[in-house]
């Protein structure tokens, strides 16, 4: 019954989902305290105290509108991140260039729809979020895989040698989903002088899409770079799933500048994308509720002493892995590249990851750490027995045979 290309995507999708079943068949067998599931990125900080009140407030005025209204959001939610943001950014957006959506996974179809003829090649960068090739697909993209380089920041020989006259999109996703990498400066630049000498030698515009869902989980003092500062063809797509833990509302929004080539059409473009899609428009509850709560985000100590537990856990076990500076991921090479020998081993002692493979880059798995700090306490030991069991000299090991 179902689309050959629904049938590949079950099957591309299978690492996570497979994660998933395995957590949930293990804590039915052994008790949900015995397993340590670092598998999904499903926010478990508490919302802020304000998005509680604000949801209080709102929900109990018996006035307040439910009704439609236009695809890109209310005006005032959207005036208030747009002022919010030229404070921050030093931008000039006005509401115009604001559109409210589902979440980043709405805010990114909602752009492939609007720029994407059938066969337009979309860029990413290896290791990847997968949802990626789903949403490339649905609007009948190619899918073109960029490697990585030293610490997971681009290969940028590579990125100039895969862009083609018909690149119409390259993705970003910096806090990075699932390294925890943070790219450069010195990386923006790179990317947008690559991207600007495409754009004159095909003579047609390339669209940046970044996408920002942990643009507030960095556990450094460096600055991000703001992408529209770097490159003019700019979109980013922000949301609340993270930063105000309301992953489950859907709620988010995407930034067109005037500056974007051919902005009034890109936007009128993706506005309708917005009611093809069958979205309607994002949430009004939570728009309302966001915009009131632009300001405020999840305690940020939370995720930094997941992080630094886990990452000390595994530099301390001997594991190859590099420091995650956002986000709330780790990626660990697995003994010998066998991924699939890791996994197993992994969940013998519990413990469930999530294989690279799943991320287009094999031979590594990732740890989320966002789960509540004791799992990753009790997940200690487990990952000191999965260390011995794959003959990586840990600590404890060496101290053992001392
Ligand atoms: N992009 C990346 C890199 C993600 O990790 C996620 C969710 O985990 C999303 C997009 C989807 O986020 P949202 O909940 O805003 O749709």
């Amino acid at each position: 019954m179902i689309s050959k290309e629904m049938e590949r995507n079950i099957k591309a999708n299978g690492g996570i989902r497979e994660a998933f079943n395995e957590a949930r068949r293990q804590k039915t067998l052994y008790g949900e305290e015995n397993v340590f599931d670092l598998s999904i990125g499903n926010p478990s900080a508490p919302a802020p105290r304000k998005v509680v009140d604000v949801i209080k407030k709102l929900s109990e005025n018996v006035n307040l509108d439910h009704q439609y209204m236009c695809e890109s959001g209310y005006e005032e939610v959207r005036s208030k991140i747009a002022g919010w943001m030229n404070q921050k950014y030093k931008t000039s957006y006005g509401i115009n260039n604001i559109i409210m959506t589902n979440g980043v996974a709405g805010g990114l179809n909602m752009v492939l729809r609007a720029l994407l003829n059938p066969g337009d090649e979309v860029l990413v960068f290896r290791p990847y979020y997968p949802a990626y090739i789903g949403f490339a697909e649905n609007w009948n993209g190619k899918i073109i895989e960029v490697d990585p380089g030293e610490d997971f920041q681009p290969d940028f020989e590579d990125l100039e040698g895969k862009i083609t006259k018909r690149t119409k999109v390259v993705i970003v996703n910096s806090p990075h989903n699932p390294t925890g990498v943070i790219y450069t400066k010195e990386t923006a630049t790179k990317i947008s002088e690559i991207l600007k000498s495409k754009q004159k030698e095909y003579g047609h515009a390339i669209c940046l899409l970044s996408d920002e869902p942990y643009r507030d989980l960095v556990y450094i003092e460096e600055e991000l770079p703001w992408w529209p500062d770097f490159y003019q063809n700019t979109i980013v797509s922000y949301s609340f799933s993270k930063s105000l833990s309301l992953a489950g509302e859907r709620i988010g929004y995407l930034t067109i500048p005037t500056e974007f080539e051919d902005s009034e059409n890109v936007i009128k473009a993706v506005r309708l994308a917005m009611g093809r899609l069958g979205f309607v428009n994002a949430p009004a509850l939570f728009q309302r509720i966001v915009g009131e709560c632009i300001d405020e985000q999840v305690d940020l100590e939370y995720y930094a002493k997941n992080r630094e537990i886990l990452y000390g856990t595994l530099k301390q076990c001997g594991y190859e892995c590099i420091e995650p500076k956002g986000a709330f991921y780790i990626f660990v090479k697995a003994p010998d590249n066998n991924e699939e020998r890791f996994l197993e081993l992994a969940r013998k002692r519990h413990l469930i990851f999530v294989g690279g493979s799943s991320f287009g880059y094999s031979g590594y798995v990732r740890l989320s750490f966002c789960c509540k700090y004791e799992v990753l306490q009790r997940a200690a030991d487990a990952l000191k027995q999965l260390a011995d069991d794959c003959k990586i000299i840990s600590i404890s090991t060496i101290y053992k045979y001392r």
